[in-house]
């Protein structure tokens, strides 16, 4: 008997090819949406994380949900070959490009790989009420996938602070392990 389960083209886990042609399937409504849509799939989301698995453990889910997405975002939207002023003058570009965020890198260190960088107006917290908390845990894992595909060396990345911390932007800190 066949296996449903491997039917279709998610026999691997998530692939950028299941993201769909978003053009084609919606020639009138276009390709963007508001940021509250996106933002409630994510807080309702982690709401139901939150109340199965507990606090730490739904925004861990988040944190692999990023990192996943960040190494498929540099395999398929990056150029991962250019040196590291063009990635980052590229990631910028695409990061703005696609509302993500306002990124700007304030610390890299060539020697360690460690890089500190801030995003403005983040898609994930910007406008959010302050809670005391940093809350960009799918932004970390998102900025390691991508630190990861482009160094070749896997990433810790923290967020130090946040719109929810009561901060204008994110500022993350990533250490190479
Ligand atoms: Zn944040």
């Amino acid at each position: 008997m066949e296996n449903v389960l491997l039917q279709g083209n998610n026999k691997e886990g998530f692939s950028w090819k299941d993201l769909g042609n978003i053009k084609k399937g919606r020639e009138a409504l276009g390709e963007e949406m508001p940021v509250l849509v996106y933002r409630l799939m994510q807080y309702t989301l982690l709401d139901v994380l939150t109340k199965t698995h507990g606090k730490y453990q739904a925004n861990e889910y988040f944190r692999q949900a990023g990192y996943l997405a960040g190494m498929e975002f540099a395999k398929n939207i990056l150029d991962i070959e250019v040196d590291f002023g063009t990635f980052v003058a590229n990631l910028q570009k695409k990061l703005r490009q696609l509302k993500i965020g306002i990124l700007r890198m304030e610390e890299f260190d060539e020697t360690t790989g460690e890089i500190v960088l801030t995003v403005g107006e983040d898609l994930d917290c910007s406008g959010l009420p302050v809670t005391g908390d940093t809350v960009c845990f799918y932004d970390e894992g998102f900025i390691a996938g991508i630190l990861e595909v482009y160094t070749g060396k896997k990433y810790n990345v923290h967020e130090i602070d946040c719109w929810a911390n009561g901060d204008r932007v994110c500022r993350f800190r990533g250490k190479a392990q």
